[in-house]
């Protein structure tokens, strides 16, 4: 196995942002990986998907690996529930699509997340009320320092709202190589209030609405919301919504009357990162070629050649503004690079 050098990476990341790898390597299989592993190095080391959750602001030093593993399968079976893999390579949103055409259910509402498989757990991807985590059952890795394989169970990968053990104690440790659902066979539980799915489906003329209807409902929502990454640079919400305490939710409340919030377990509220990016008036703010989307403040979008120091730079300017105005910390949910 070959690095090749100096890569261009703007079409392995959604925001099409042009960056060099120094060394970059496709890996198709886990003894590739283990290889690739064995050999005596001492350089960074990082490992991309699909690209669609990191932001490049420079040409990488080192080595990159680029997770293509693919595979999909039933594991196994019962009355109605049904395990399913896929390896790390495979995309996101084809491998939903393969679980709903065998009428699998528990996935429909995270259709068209861009992405890989193996990404999926880095930030338990959630949408429209369902995450990841609702239907994980376990995963395969390699340990990236001594190219082990292991297997972790959901205690283990510890997921949060956008988080889990690979972004804290485990960051840059492990490559995931496969990951495995338990989904529904029969009597599958539809999670229909979020966001205008109700709407959708009534718009859809879909009265008994099934998985696949579910599913055709946020591809919809998603399309018509979201900007496409092959049109427009992006790499969907740049921030994470942050939580807070009552108290601070009623203080905010003085300042921003409409203000939503969502319940996040006691005595805690998670609030929209847009509302308060587009109350500080960046919504549709373009800056050269990097800017703040003009459908969703939540979207950093690249309209074209921008560098990733500049988005990176729009954002801190956003964030800044959102503290000075209301004191609330907004963090990325997109890995800097
Ligand atoms: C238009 C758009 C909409 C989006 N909507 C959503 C949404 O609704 N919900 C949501 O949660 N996310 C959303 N995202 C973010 C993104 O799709 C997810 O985070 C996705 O899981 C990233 O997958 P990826 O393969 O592209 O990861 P990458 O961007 O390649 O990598 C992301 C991180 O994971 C690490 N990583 C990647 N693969 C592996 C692996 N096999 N093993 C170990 N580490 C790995 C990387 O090192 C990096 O730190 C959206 C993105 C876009 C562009």
């Amino acid at each position: 196995m070959k690095y090749q050098t100096y890569t261009s990476l703007r079409t392995f990341n959604s925001f099409g942002i042009e960056a060099a790898a120094e060394r970059y390597a496709p890996v198709h299989s886990v003894s590739e990986l283990q290889t690739l592993l064995r050999e005596e190095d001492e350089s960074p080391l990082r490992i991309l998907g699909g690209g669609s959750n990191v932001l490049i602001t420079g040409d990488l030093s080192g080595r990159l690996l680029h997770i293509r593993i693919p595979g999909r399968q039933v594991e196994t079976r019962n009355a109605d529930t049904v395990i399913v893999s896929a390896g790390a390579g495979e995309n996101w949103h084809e491998f939903v699509l393969w679980c709903l055409s065998q009428d699998f259910g528990g996935l429909e509402n995270l259709s068209l997340i861009p992405g890989s498989a193996g990404a999926a757990p880095i930030q338990n991807i959630g949408a429209y009320g369902v995450e990841l985590a609702d239907v994980f059952d376990h995963l395969e890795a390699v340990d990236l320092h001594t190219g082990a394989t292991l297997r972790m169970d959901r205690a283990e990968c510890a997921f949060g709202y956008r988080d889990s053990f690979f972004k804290k104690e485990g960051a840059g440790r492990y490559c995931i190589t496969k990951v495995f659902f338990r989904l529904s066979t029969a009597n599958h539980r539809l999670h229909l209030d979020y966001g205008a799915i109700r709407e959708t489906l009534a718009a859809m003329k879909v009265v008994t609405p099934g998985i696949r209807d579910l599913s055709r409902a946020v591809i919809h929502i998603r399309s018509s919301k979201l900007p496409d990454p092959a049109r427009i640079g992006n790499a969907g919400s740049f921030f994470k919504n942050p939580e807070i305490e009552t108290a601070e939710l009623n203080r905010l409340k003085q300042l921003l009357p409409l203000l939503v919030a969502y319940p996040a377990g006691e005595d805690r509220h998670k609030i929209p990162a847009a509302q308060l990016i587009e109350a500080c008036g960046w919504k549709g703010y373009r800056q050269g070629d990097a800017g703040c989307y003009e459908k969703q403040a939540l979207v950093l979008v690249n309209y074209g050649h921008a560098a990733g120091s500049e988005i990176l730079a729009l954002a801190q300017q956003i964030a800044r503004s959102v503290w000075e105005r209301y004191g609330v910390r907004i963090v990325p949910e997109v890995n800097v690079w």
